[in-house]
């Protein structure tokens, strides 16, 4: 988890993401958000998304702090597995490009978390289809194999329809077509040493700044051999979408009136509620969290 964290912090902060498919993915999420009422973003990171939002009331958490402090919203630092809200909190909760990245104990548990404190609307989005093994780095460090960007599961249609058990889906889309050669060879390039390198990441294993190994001879023959060929049959090149996004209504919601964060707040730790005076939120178990620039750090 620690590194994890490290790896986001480190990834928020590289600026480039307002190009190409960064922005697509970003208008086409705030072209479909479902109301304007009070909105969650669980994992807002640096708040690309959620400084954009319109909304009569935004809160945005994530487990990693450095990154919120771009956010120009109440914030949280928090963990999506266990959100310091009451049930039916918020008319939107956003769950953008996240589920991707968690492990299966966590997974389980957010989607159950994003349910509870949603009053009525969830939006997910996704990557779509993702090959899992397409984007893979060798740490030369460590010497261990990981996808570059901590993606761990891939979706499709079906596995949406068993997100929520509790919610219908009310819009379904792909979005983000580009054309790409649909033929593989990673388990080959893994093997001749064809490792993919990213610049700005951490290894997740063993913290490494900058860890990608770079490709050795046979390596790099074998990329100039594919670079070849996906251009000699550039005409076997298919439209894929690269996202997925749904909207899920709850099947039974309520409207929020007066959105006040004070009826909302719960410490993640004993589920009692929060009072917060001068900096210092405060259960009545005695549970204490502390503000670090203006963002409260709530992480149980
Ligand atoms: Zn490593
Ligand atoms: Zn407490």
């Amino acid at each position: 988890m620690k590194k994890e964290r490290e790896f986001y912090s480190y990834i928020y902060n590289s600026k480039n993401y307002f190009y190409g498919l960064e922005s697509e993915r970003i208008n086409r999420i705030l072209k479909r958000i479902p109301s304007k009422g009070s909105i969650l973003e669980i994992g807002c990171g640096d708040g690309r998304l959620l400084n954009k939002i319109n909304a009569d009331f935004k809160i945005g958490i994530d487990f990693s702090i450095k990154p919120l402090i771009h956010v120009k919203t109440l914030t949280f630092a928090a963990n999506v597995s266990n959100l310091p809200f009451s049930n039916n909190s918020f008319d939107v909760v956003i769950c953008a490009e996240v589920l991707e990245h968690l492990d299966n104990t966590t997974y389980n548990k957010t989607l159950h978390e994003i349910l509870r404190v949603s009053s009525r609307y969830i939006l997910i989005s996704v990557p779509y289809k993702e090959n899992l093994n397409q984007r893979t780095a060798k740490c030369k460090n460590c010497n261990r194999f990981f996808n570059v960007s901590l993606h761990y599961r891939a979706f499709n249609e079906v596995m949406f329809e068993k997100l929520f058990p509790d919610a219908y889906i009310i819009l379904i889309e792909k979005f983000g077509y580009r054309n790409i050669f649909p033929y593989n060879f990673n388990k080959l390039e893994r093997l001749t040493g064809n490792y993919f390198i990213k610049k700005e990441i951490i290894c997740p294993h063993c913290g490494k700044k900058d860890p990608c190994k770079r490709k050795n001879i046979i390596g790099k023959f074998l990329n100039f051999i594919l670079i070849i060929l996906r251009n000699l049959f550039f005409f076997y090149k298919k439209k894929k979408c690269i996202w997925i996004l749904a909207i899920f209504e709850k099947r039974e919601h309520r409207i929020i009136k007066n959105f006040k964060i004070e009826d909302i707040l719960i410490c993640p730790l004993c589920f009692k509620r929060i009072t917060i005076k001068n900096n210092i939120a405060r259960c009545n178990e005695g549970h204490e969290f502390y503000y670090i620039d203006k963002i409260l750090d709530l992480r149980a």
